[in-house]
């Protein structure tokens, strides 16, 4: 029985250190992709539920890695967050959303693109300033860039309230929260921030109709947002019959499989913004 502790032990202190030079190993990969063209964005668009009609689209980083193929940003954005990482990877997004979405103004322009942001970011100095400057260079106007913050980050920092009062909102940009409904965000706070848009998170989209307090968690999120004066937006739908329910239940945008997966900026291109 000893010995078979020491094996279960020397087992687990292998099996860790696997994991850990795993990780290392990701992540030292991960500081090079932005300089070896690794990184790149997929865009997924938005409808109207009303009308149909495009409303924008949100942007979604990719990583080709050399060896092990498409890495999920599920596994690496967190593994950039943990470090200062995630500030270059995200204004490497930054400012590629901003260069692809200059020539669509021509064919849509008010077509809106939505770019997720880390909590991180907000709490570095000059976040404003190069949104600021990207805008300026590209020629987009700030008031069609929908910041999207999860709630759960949003609640995490408070540096958070201060950027979205003073900077973003000076700026003009749009403010979404994301993954609506799975953090605990008090609904005094939430009046105080300066959003524009609610985003119901896809775990209580899925299961529509199957799962009757989804539906319900849903509506009364809908219901909020309305209330409250703000868009809301469901990601995530994969069936008309969502679609439909949304769409009673009063749900502005739709975004999710049901319309199209995200997608290489040419195709958005030729498929959304052609003649
Ligand atoms: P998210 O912001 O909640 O994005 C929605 C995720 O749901 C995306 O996964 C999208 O591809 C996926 N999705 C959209 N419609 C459907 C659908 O109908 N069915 C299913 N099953 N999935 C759908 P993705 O692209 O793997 O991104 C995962 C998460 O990684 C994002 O969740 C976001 O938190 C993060 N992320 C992605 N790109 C960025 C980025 O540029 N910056 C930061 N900070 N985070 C990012
Ligand atoms: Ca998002
Ligand atoms: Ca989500
Ligand atoms: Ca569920």
């Amino acid at each position: 029985a000893k010995d078979q502790g020491r094996n279960r032990y020397e087992y687990y202190t292998h099996e860790l250190t696997r994991q850990v030079s795993e990780r290392f190993r990701l992540e030292r990969d991960l500081r090079r992709a932005i300089e070896r063209d690794e990184l790149y964005l997929v865009w997924q668009p938005q409808f109207c539920l009303a009308t149909e009609a495009l409303i924008g689209a949100e942007c979604l980083i990719r990583w080709q890695h050399p060896e092990h193929g498409l890495v999920s940003p599920a596994q690496f954005i967190p593994l950039a967050e943990e470090s200062d990482l995630i500030l270059s990877i995200g204004d490497w997004v930054l400012c590629s959303a901003i260069k692809t979405m200059s020539p669509w103004r021509a064919r849509a322009p008010n077509l809106k693109v939505s770019i997720n942001l880390s909590p991180r970011q907000l709490s570095a100095a000059g976040l404003s300033q190069r949104i600021r400057s990207l805008t300026e260079q590209y020629g987009v106007s700030p008031g069609l860039i929908q910041l999207e913050l999860t709630e759960s980050g949003l609640m995490e920092s408070q540096d958070v309230n201060a950027w979205l009062q003073q900077e973003a909102a000076a700026l003009g940009l749009l403010l979404s929260i994301d993954d609506f409904g799975t953090g605990y965000s008090s609904l005094s706070r939430l009046k105080a921030l300066p959003i524009n848009q609610l985003k119901i998170d896809r775990s209580f989209v899925m299961d529509i109709p199957e799962d009757k307090n989804d539906m319900a968690i849903t509506r009364s999120i809908i219901g909020l947002a309305r209330g409250l004066e703000l868009e809301v937006v469901a990601e995530g739908v994969e069936t008309a019959y969502q679609a439909q329910f949304l769409r009673e239940a009063g749900c502005d945008i739709a975004q999710g499989y049901y319309y199209s997966r995200p997608i290489s900026a040419a195709e958005f291109a030729a498929r959304y913004l052609g003649r």
